[in-house]
């Protein structure tokens, strides 16, 4: 029996090319997991963690994994890297040493240091999330990462995370667009560095690159035939975004009251305290941008809609 059919035998690993594996992550690739990308170079090896310690050593029982290349270091992607703690590990040139460390990472990631300290005490206690260590390698935008037949093409893009990466495998034109995810929820912003505008930028560049099919991390592969509307409906998230926070500027709402409404969990979120963590920050982006369009004012921390909005030239 080969390595190869102990692989396939395994039932959350499906062939995307014959060196190239979508690993599905627990929930379907939900929070806290994502999907993994396990390549067959002159190495074997998986993007991202967020399947879990098991499957990953599932995976390593069948065909030894030698390097770990993180896109960015959000918990649903470095999940279970300390499973691989002793194999090559390769993170962006732009993460910060913060990564290092959960409390410091927990700032990073969360505005105030109480809600900061929520962070770290939730993803020790509830992740069971491992502080990484230094990589033995970073990759910066434009390289491309030889691993033999593999060849990953590293593509920095920013707005999802400040070092959020997408690769092309060049052999193949598969394009892993990470958390670009296509998924019905849109564009995820929560944290305080996510950039509405960069993340927007970010989508539009990854649509003028020549692939054959896309991967994501949270959801079944795209083919290239059928892209071209996973862009314009994801790209239609962006605006329907600023449509919910403009409905309620048309009520006159403060961000209280706003969070009481939850336009973008609609209170589904299991954590409430997560829940208006992150929904804070969707809003405030969508707020900034409504006011420097010209669309929204705020007076005594009411924000609202005018009646006469911008014409657009
Ligand atoms: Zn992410």
């Amino acid at each position: 029996m080969t390595l190869t059919t102990d692989l396939e035998k395994l039932p959350f690993v499906q062939p995307v090319s014959p060196i190239i594996y979508l690993v599905g992550g627990p929930g379907e690739g939900r929070f806290p997991h994502c999907n993994s990308f396990l390549l067959r170079g002159d190495r074997t090896i998986l993007i991202d963690a967020g399947i879990g310690v098991q499957r990953i050593e599932a995976i390593d029982r069948a065909l030894r994994i030698d390097t770990l290349v993180v896109s960015h270091p959000h918990p649903d992607h470095i999940l279970a890297w300390h499973a691989l703690s002793d194999r090559e590990l390769l993170l962006p040139a732009q993460t910060p040493d913060s990564v290092f460390d959960l409390n410091q990472l927990g700032r990073r990631f969360v505005e105030g240091p109480e809600d900061a300290a929520y962070w770290t005490h939730m993803v020790k206690k509830w992740l069971d999330l491992h502080p990484m260590r230094p990589p033995d390698r970073r990759f910066a935008d434009g390289e491309t990462i030889d691993f033999g037949p593999i060849q990953l093409q590293a593509i920095h893009a920013p707005g999802h995370l400040i070092d959020h990466y997408c690769f092309m495998e060049t052999g193949s034109r598969t394009l892993f667009s990470i958390d670009i995810d296509f998924t019905g929820f849109g564009p995820w912003y929560g944290n305080p560095e996510s950039d509405l505008c960069l993340f927007r930028q970010s989508v539009a560049m990854l649509q003028t690159l020549a692939f054959e099919r896309i991967c994501t991390s949270h959801k079944a592969p795209i083919e290239a035939a059928d892209a071209g509307q996973a862009f314009c409906d994801y790209l239609a998230a962006f605006d329907r975004h600023q449509q919910l926070i403009l409905a309620l500027c048309r009520k006159g709402m403060d961000l209280a009251a706003m969070l009481r409404e939850s336009p973008f969990y609609r209170n589904r979120m299991s954590d409430a305290t997560f829940q208006r963590i992150f929904e804070t920050q969707m809003i405030r982006k969508n707020i900034e941008l409504l006011i420097t369009g010209g669309w929204v004012v705020e007076k005594k921390g009411q924000y609202l809609a005018l009646d006469c909005p911008p014409t657009v030239a």
